[in-house]
């Protein structure tokens, strides 16, 4: 699924918190935004294994949220905000495609790395492929409780978000022919 569509949900998870404790919500957000993006960051080295930990960073992700219940400073607060959306974003990724660009000529049933059991996780394609239209709609259905929630620049992020996403899936088709070879 898109950039937009991880962060989107990040920032769902978040909203209640945020809610409750608005004096909160810049750390949720930068924290949300911030590690929804970053597994993606292994664009460079083995994409959707490098920095994705479907099973293993649910590890990591209990107790940052512990401490941040315990000490709700705003760092802690941020910190465990990033490695829950972190680990959100990899085990959506099992619920998405393939990380291939052309899905419709070119499958890969490796959805994302299972580092515990060092196997592959094979895409469920709930949503097809990032950009379908099912993934636009599931975008901008996760970003309307989060404008709602959120003001000042998380609201002006979000709402710049959902323009982006729903100008790259109704380009996502022809990006393919567009794409030179040696990115793919
Ligand atoms: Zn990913």
């Amino acid at each position: 699924m898109m950039a937009t569509t991880h962060v989107f949900a990040a920032l769902v998870v978040v909203a209640p918190v945020a809610y409750a404790h608005p004096e909160l919500g810049t750390a949720l957000a930068a924290g949300a935004i911030l590690g929804g993006l970053a597994p993606d960051l292994d664009l460079v080295l083995e994409h959707r294994r490098s920095f994705h930990f479907p099973i293993s960073g649910l590890a990591v992700a209990v107790p940052a949220v512990m401490i941040a219940a315990v000490s709700p400073s705003s760092l802690a607060v941020g910190v465990g905000a990033f490695v829950v959306a972190a680990w959100l974003h990899a085990v959506s990724d099992a619920i998405g495609g393939g990380p291939e660009m052309d899905p419709w000529n070119d499958r890969s049933e490796r959805a994302v790395y299972d580092h515990v059991r060092d196997r592959w996780i094979r895409p469920r394609r709930w949503i097809r492929y990032d950009g379908a239209p099912e993934d636009a709609a599931v975008a901008v259905a996760l970003a309307i409780p989060t404008l709602i929630v959120f003001d000042g620049w998380t609201r002006t992020l979000v709402a710049a978000g959902i323009a982006a996403s729903l100008v790259y899936a109704l380009l996502r088709r022809r990006l393919v022919a567009w794409t030179p070879d040696w990115l793919e």
